[in-house]
C-alpha cells in the first residue's frame, strides 16, 4: 500500500455515477478497458435522470433529489438546517460510493470523489434564506449561496464526513463541482426560460446574488449593493421588455468599480470555501471545477485563475462544445493559471469521431490530463471513441518519453 497517492493525477480519467458500477460485476473491468487510469466517482450529486446503457439490470435511473452516495452519521448533522439527503432510489446498498470505489480499485484504477457542493434543491427548500437571491428579490431554490456561512459550513461538513469515511490512500483526490455560485442557469429538465432570448449579459445580471451575505460582501469590497441591484433591475427589464440588449460584461453594465467589487467578493468567498475544505481534507488533492471567466456562475466556478489565493491542486476546465473555442480557452487558462489545468472533455458532444483529435489538441495546448464526461452515459460507439482517443494519447506519450527531442503531437 502506498502512502503517496499523488503523481497518478496525470493519468487520463473518466466520470462515472455509482449506479454505473453498483450491481454490475463487469462494470469496473469495462471502465478499465477504456484505457483510463482514474475515475471521478459520484459521491454527492444533484438530481438527475440518467440512462445506464451498459447496466445489466436497469436502463434508466431517476435521482429525484440531490443526495450523498455514502452513509451519513446523523450525529454530525444535528442542529444543521442544511444536510445532505440519502438516495431513496438506492437503499439496497447504503455505501454505494465505497462499493463502487472498491470495484474500481480492484482494477488498479485511481478513485477521485466527485462532490457537488452548492447545488441542491432539497437543501435549498429547507433553508430558502440561504439560497441565491436575484436583484428582483427572487430566490433560486436550487442554488445555495456560498457567501452564507451556514452554506460554507454545510459544504465543509459534507467533505469532512466523506474524508472521515474514506482515507486519502483510498481516495487521493476530491473533484469539487459548484464550489461557488450557481446563477440563473439551471439546466433542469423542465426549464422554460429559453424563449425570452436573454443575452449572456442579461443572464449574468440575473445571476448576481444580492442576498444579505452578498450585500455585506459586495459593500465590504467597495460597491453599493443597493445601486448594483437597481442597475441590474433596470438593465434586465430594458432587455426583457423593450429588447435593449444588455451589455456583454458586468463592467459595462454595472460600471468598472462595482463589477470589480462584485468579482472580488465572489473570488474571496470561493477562496475561503476551498481553504475551509482543504483544512478537513488533509493529504488530498483538490481538483476545482473552474471557468477562467470570473463573470461566470455555474457548476464551474468563474475565477481569476492567475490571482486565485485559495486551495486547489489543479483547475478542471470544461472543454465542451466548439473545438477551436475550447482549445483557445484552455491555452489561455494554462498561460494565466498558477496551477495545472485538467481538461474536462465530453464524450457526449455531437461528433464523437472527432474526440481523439480534440484530445490531442488540448494536450498539445497544455492540458495536464483529461477527464472524459462520461463513461456511464455514453453509447457503445462513444465509448469506442473514448478508447481510441486514449490509445492515441498513450502512443503519443510513449513516443515523447522515448524521444525527448520530439516536438510532440500536433
Ligand atoms: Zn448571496
Amino acid at each position: 500500500m502506498t502512502t503517496e497517492p499523488s503523481g497518478s493525477a496525470d493519468l487520463p480519467g473518466t466520470f462515472a455515477y455509482t449506479w454505473d458500477l453498483v450491481g454490475d460485476p463487469a462494470a469496473a473491468e469495462r471502465t478499465a478497458s477504456l484505457g483510463v487510469g482514474a475515475v471521478v466517482l459520484q459521491a454527492a450529486y444533484h438530481s438527475v435522470r440518467a440512462m445506464t446503457p451498459h447496466h445489466p439490470v436497469h436502463r434508466t435511473v431517476h435521482a429525484t433529489h440531490a443526495a450523498a452516495y455514502f452513509p451519513l452519521d446523523p450525529h454530525q448533522w444535528r442542529g444543521s438546517r442544511l444536510r445532505p439527503s440519502s438516495p431513496s432510489w438506492a437503499v439496497d446498498t447504503p455505501d454505494r460510493f465505497g462499493t463502487a470505489a472498491s470495484a474500481l480499485r480492484s482494477q488498479g484504477l485511481r478513485v477521485e470523489a466527485w462532490l457537488v457542493l452548492t447545488h441542491s434543491t432539497a437543501a435549498g427548500e429547507r433553508a430558502p434564506d440561504l439560497t441565491v437571491c436575484n436583484a428582483f428579490d427572487e430566490r433560486y431554490g436550487y442554488a445555495l449561496c456560498p457567501a452564507q456561512p451556514e452554506v460554507r459550513a454545510y459544504a465543509t461538513q459534507l467533505v469532512r464526513s466523506f474524508c472521515e469515511r474514506y482515507d486519502a490512500v483510498e481516495v487521493p483526490a476530491l473533484m469539487l463541482e459548484a464550489c461557488g455560485w450557481l446563477g440563473f442557469e439551471h439546466g433542469s429538465h423542465h426549464e422554460k426560460t429559453a424563449g425570452a432570448d436573454l443575452s449572456r449579459g442579461c443572464r449574468d445580471l440575473l445571476s448576481v446574488c444580492l442576498c444579505a451575505a452578498c450585500r455585506t460582501g459586495i459593500e465590504a469590497a467597495g460597491a453599493d449593493p443597493t445601486a448594483v441591484a437597481r442597475t441590474v433591475r433596470r438593465t434586465v427589464d430594458a432587455e426583457m421588455r423593450e429588447g435593449v440588449r444588455a451589455p456583454g460584461t458586468l463592467a459595462e453594465s454595472l460600471g468598472e468599480r462595482a463589477a470589480e467589487a462584485l468579482l472580488r467578493h465572489r473570488q474571496s468567498v470561493i477562496e475561503s470555501l476551498t481553504r475551509q475544505i482543504a483544512a478537513v481534507a488533509p493529504g488530498r488533492e483538490i481538483l476545482l471545477m473552474a471557468d477562467a471567466d470570473p463573470q461566470t456562475t455555474g457548476p464551474d466556478s468563474g475565477l481569476d485563475l492567475g490571482g486565485f489565493g485559495g486551495r486547489a491542486t489543479a483547475f478542471v476546465l470544461k472543454c465542451w462544445g466548439d473545438e477551436n473555442r475550447a482549445v483557445t480557452l484552455l491555452k489561455e487558462a494554462v498561460r494565466d493559471s498558477t496551477r495545472p489545468v485538467i481538461a474536462n472533455v465530453s464524450v457526449l458532444d455531437e461528433h464523437p469521431d472527432e474526440l481523439a483529435g480534440r484530445v490531442a489538441r488540448l494536450r498539445a495546448a497544455g492540458a495536464q490530463t483529461i477527464r472524459y464526461y462520461h463513461a456511464g452515459l455514453a453509447s457503445p460507439a462513444r465509448l469506442r471513441a473514448l478508447r481510441a482517443a486514449n490509445a492515441r494519447e498513450a502512443v503519443r506519450a510513449m513516443t515523447e518519453a522515448t524521444t525527448p527531442t520530439a516536438e510532440g503531437a500536433a
